[in-house]
């Protein structure tokens, strides 16, 4: 007995030790999700589904290593993905169609894509209207600052590209709506020219860049009026793959 007594609290101090020692794990363990959640949720977007299809798929095909060039049609861009604050593409040049502004410019083979697709819309009774192009590193910054100040840091991040993140500063991408009124509007997918955009862009080379439920893959919310020229076989391969996919399931860039 007089052992026992001797050897209990070496005991106890064993237990006590083994119980820190686990609940320093577990501590631990709790640490990694609730920041992993953190991370998640500070480019989750609002719908729920979003989150269930962020699945992670397997690539389509390996990403060409064009996407990190600037200058390539190809170019990736997303809130992983930046832009050079530098780079200005050479071959801006204004397109020839409807818009709701007068200096709208994008790249030529861009430019020349736009204005057959909105020909090709108009011969279907659809008449497309752009209401932005390029964007310099500067204009990109005022956007965003000016999302900052109306919506706060966190709510801007979820609707607008920081400088070095819009693939407006690569000048292939173009906003249309169907009129002035309706521009940058989250039910564009069902008017005549969303629906148009919707089943013949990939024909002139341009994606829908967000399409609705993607905003976890690629990082920013839906933007239904927003349109991104890779050229026609991109476009072709990436759409016959789903209407819906994206560049960065495409490549498995997620
Ligand atoms: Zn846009």
């Amino acid at each position: 007995m007089r052992f026992l007594k001797r050897i209990n609290p070496v005991l106890a101090a064993l237990i006590v030790m083994s119980l820190l020692f686990c609940v320093s794990l577990y501590a631990h363990v709790s640490c990694s999700s609730t920041s992993y959640t953190a991370s998640v949720s500070a480019e989750a977007m609002p719908s729920s589904t979003a989150a269930v299809t962020a699945a992670k798929a397997p690539a389509v095909t390996q990403a060409p290593s064009e996407i990190y060039t600037d200058s390539s049609i190809i170019k990736l861009v997303n809130p992983t993905h930046s832009v050079s604050k530098s780079y200005v593409p050479d071959d801006l040049t204004s397109p020839n169609v409807t818009r709701t502004q007068s200096d709208i410019t994008l790249r030529k083979e861009a430019s020349d894509a736009l204005e057959e697709m909105f020909a090709a819309a108009e011969n279907d009774g659809v008449t497309l209207v752009l209401s932005d192009g390029y964007r310099s590193y500067t204009e990109q910054e005022q956007t965003f600052n000016s999302y900052v100040a109306r919506l706060g840091e966190a709510k801007a991040l979820k609707v607008c590209a920081k400088a070095g993140y819009s693939e407006h500063e690569l000048g292939l991408a173009a906003d249309i709506t169907a009129d002035e009124s309706t521009a940058y509007s989250s039910s564009f997918d069902s008017t005549a020219q969303g629906q148009w955009l919707k089943e013949h862009a990939h024909e002139y080379g341009f994606l829908q860049r967000v399409p609705e439920g993607k905003s976890s893959i690629v990082g920013y919310s839906s933007l239904p009026w927003h349109y991104r020229y890779v050229g026609v076989d991109l476009a072709t391969a990436v759409y016959s793959v789903s209407p819906d996919e994206t560049l960065e399931e495409y490549w498995g860039l997620y």
